[in-house]
């Protein structure tokens, strides 16, 4: 395999740089750049050693670095690896990669450090994936859930299943093939039991499927209500900076203006919408109209309400509008004298806030956080699985389900060796054990060059 090499820190201002070498021609290059205070050849660094010095194209130095070096198989990629870290300065690390390249390197492409590791056997596929999920996670649940990835909790529970299925393959195997040895049966009632524990195993993975997501890519949140409740000064304050104009004309949110917000452990993106009402205004009425289709598309609806007015049939609209929906209702300016009286009896989902100051804001994450039953997040025991794992999972759980119901209706447990083999090929599939070079190439083209 060829020896590759990338900058494995972000393209941008920082500290420090790292460009990172792999491949069995890593500590070569080195030795023909690199020029250590103290003499010494990254040749003849033990690995897992450090050395300090400078980077050299002829007689001109690039920068002082210093230089780790990683033997074979200890090392990340499984390979020799040879990190630089040099000055922060986007220049700068470009100019020692282009040394490194012009001195025999190749270009590693988005995660081919990371698929390195994977055919190295250093990783599994599902942790690779995690190595993913950990750089782009936003929260402490999503980078704990990553975490326990990494460290194979994922490819232990899916192990744990598949080894299950492929027992009761072996001895239904065992069975059929030689009837007249003395190998014991192998009961239905074994076969269904056996099964039933897989199912339930996987159906856990699901469950903690959709909170994984919404850990991870946020949740799709609309802020509804008619002009002048205070829905651009709340967007405000829970992102924390002006973002949306704030006026007090009615209907000049014209946009619909999105951005993210954390909000406890959650990220909420969401969409200042203009007032949802008909609009003669033209320029208006394309506001509205997204407005709509963003109430329709988003996950959770926070109407907002003003406190200090009465209610009248535009607000009574939007609670009815709310009735399919996740909501919250915020009822905003409890600074001011109140007069709205609001027919919603749903304690659990509303909230007096004044989002001019602030007050009771606090509270929006524990309502989030009940609404999509995140509170309960602290067992450790999540494991958030990705779209790919996912559909893997549900289709293993569709052939055991199938399997079980075969055992159910007395067929030859013949037949149901199909469907158990099925199962167990998408799990292989999910581990990366059995996937083919088209999933693999996907999953690693996610990821980001130099990882
Ligand atoms: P939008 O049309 O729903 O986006 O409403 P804005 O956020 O533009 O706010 C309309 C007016 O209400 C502005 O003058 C805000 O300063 C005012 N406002 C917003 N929130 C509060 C609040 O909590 N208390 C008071 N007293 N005024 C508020």
């Amino acid at each position: 395999m060829s020896t590759i090499a990338a900058i494995s820190t972000p393209q941008a201002l920082g500290g420090l740089a790292v460009i990172r070498i792999s491949g069995q021609d890593a500590i070569s290059i080195a030795d023909k750049i690199f020029v250590g205070f103290t003499r010494v050849r990254p040749s003849d660094m033990a690995g897992h050693t450090c050395a300090y010095g400078k980077i050299v194209c002829g007689s001109q130095t690039l920068d002082d670095v210093v230089l780790t070096v990683f033997r074979a198989p200890k090392s990340y990629t499984g390979e020799d690896t040879v990190e630089i870290s040099c000055h922060g300065g986007v220049y700068l690390a470009r100019e020692i990669l282009k040394l490194i390249l012009d001195n025999g390197a190749a270009a590693a492409s988005a995660g081919e450090f990371t698929k390195r590791a994977f055919i190295n056997g250093k990783l599994s596929l599902t942790q690779a994936e995690a190595v993913m999920d950990i750089i782009s996670a936003e929260g402490e649940a999503s980078l704990k859930s990553a975490r326990l990835a990494k460290e194979g909790q994922l490819y232990k529970r899916i192990n744990d299943v598949c080894n299950s299925l492929v027992n009761v393959l072996g001895s239904l195997a065992a069975w059929c093939d030689y009837p007249d040895e003395d190998i014991p049966e192998t009961d239905s009632e074994s076969v269904a039991s056996v099964l039933g524990t897989a199912l339930s195993s996987l159906d856990k993975i699901l469950t903690d499927y959709d909170k994984g997501r919404i850990l991870r890519q946020g949740i799709d949140t609309a802020i509804i209500g008619k002009p002048n409740v205070g829905k651009s000064t709340l967007m405000n304050a829970i992102l924390g900076y002006q973002r949306s104009i704030v006026t007090s004309t009615e209907g000049t949110t014209r946009d619909v203006i999105e951005e993210s917000a954390r909000v406890g452990d959650v990220v909420l993106k969401l969409s200042d919408t203009a007032g949802v009402r008909s609009s003669e205004d033209e320029v208006e009425q394309i506001g509205v109209d997204l407005a709509r289709k963003k109430l329709t598309d988003a996950e959770l609806v926070i109407a907002v309400f003003d406190g200090s007015r009465e209610c009248d049939d535009n607000d009574r609209e939007i609670l009815k509008s709310l009735s399919d929906k996740r909501h919250i209702i915020i009822v905003n300016k409890s600074d001011l004298p109140q007069k709205l009286n609001l027919e919603y009896n749903n304690d659990d989902n509303i909230l007096f806030v004044s989002a001019k100051s602030g007050f009771g804001l606090e509270k929006l994450t524990e309502k989030i956080n009940k609404l999509f039953k995140l509170g309960g997040y602290s067992d450790g025991g999540e494991i958030y699985t990705n779209e790919r794992q996912r559909s893997l999972v549900k289709k293993a759980r569709e052939f055991i389900s199938k399997a079980l119901n075969s055992v159910g209706d007395g067929q030859t447990l013949d037949a149901v060796t199909i469907y158990i083999d099925e199962a167990a090929n998408s799990l292989l599939e999910l581990t990366g054990e059995r996937a083919t070079e088209a999933v693999v190439n996907d999953v690693f083209s996610r990821f980001c060059v130099g990882k």
